[in-house]
């Protein structure tokens, strides 16, 4: 088996995870936990998305968030996801932040692009477009395939679904893209063939897995993803996050989890474990909560 030296992972509690809490957080507190996980070393931040606040009025204060980490240090890449124009709109307007990079998301289920923004996938594909000739020169754009490895309304996705929505995504330059187990249905073997099967196709792109715990095969799935090539390994703090469009999906795989699994395997990371886990704590203190982590202090 080959193992990688390092890996970048990728913070995306103060988004997925905070989209999918019912209690609204005011900006104070996720401005201190971005800037604790920051201080953990963690160089990928997902932090908020301009989404419309009707549709998800947790992160309603996008912009007071962004205006709040102010320098989260050297290195850290702070990114937030953008639904549509309006939503590339807001984000230029935050050029004077630390924000730096977009991300838009596509599902490769139609049923579920439906159930999510109301469009289809060829909708969606047109409005990425759109949205990166905004973006173009000002702001670097990461694209994610959601439902990549399986769908709670349509089953099973094929390859082909994965690479129509990748290949939509790679026509607008982008050059990182994230395949997201979003209802967490994905099994090692599916994730390590897909994996395998779309890097050889489209050699040059970043690959990254964002990993849903559902049915508790979230590191499992990190690990055949490890084995097939993946760059970015995506995780929320705690193991906070769900998907409010799919019933019972639960939370991402816990940064904890994930950092401390990688370190024993000798595969670096660059942060540190122990400020994680005191973020899961202030976290779980804030919300009231045992988070479903298993790595604690
Ligand atoms: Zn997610």
């Amino acid at each position: 088996m080959h193992w990688p030296d390092r890996i970048l992972v990728r913070e995306v509690g103060p988004r997925d995870g905070l989209q999918n809490e019912k209690k609204i957080l005011p900006p104070e507190i996720k401005i201190s936990m971005i800037r604790q996980l920051a201080a953990a070393g963690i160089t990928a931040i997902e932090a908020t998305s301009f989404v419309h606040p009707r549709a998800v009025p947790q992160l309603s204060d996008a912009e007071a968030v962004l205006e709040g980490i102010g320098g989260p240090g050297a290195g850290v890449s702070v990114s937030a996801l953008v639904g549509n124009v309006r939503g590339v709109q807001r984000a230029l307007a935050m050029l004077h932040t630390p924000l730096a990079e977009i991300v838009v998301v596509v599902s490769a289920s139609e049923a579920h692009n439906r159930a999510n923004v109301k469009r289809t996938v060829a909708e969606s594909l047109a409005e990425v477009r759109e949205i990166c000739r905004l973006a173009a020169g000002q702001l670097k754009v990461r694209g994610a395939v959601a439902t990549a490895f399986g769908c709670p309304y349509q089953g099973g996705i094929g390859a082909g679904e994965v690479a129509r929505v990748v290949e939509g995504m790679l026509k607008e330059g982008i050059g990182e893209i994230v395949l997201a187990d979003t209802a967490g249905m994905g099994n090692p073997r599916q994730v390590y063939d897909l994996l395998r099967e779309i890097r050889e196709r489209y050699p040059g792109v970043t690959w990254g897995l964002h990993l849903h715990d559902t049915r508790g095969r979230g590191l499992a799935n990190a690990v055949a993803g490890l084995q097939a090539g993946v760059q970015v390994l995506e995780s929320s703090v705690g193991g906070l996050g769900g998907c409010p469009f799919i019933p019972g999906a639960a939370g991402n795989i816990a940064t904890g989890d994930l950092v401390s699994m990688l370190h024993d395997m000798g595969i670096e990371t660059g942060i540190d474990l122990r400020r994680v886990l005191q973020c899961t704590q202030f976290m779980e203190e804030t919300l009231g909560r045992r988070l479903p982590a298993r790595v604690r202090l």
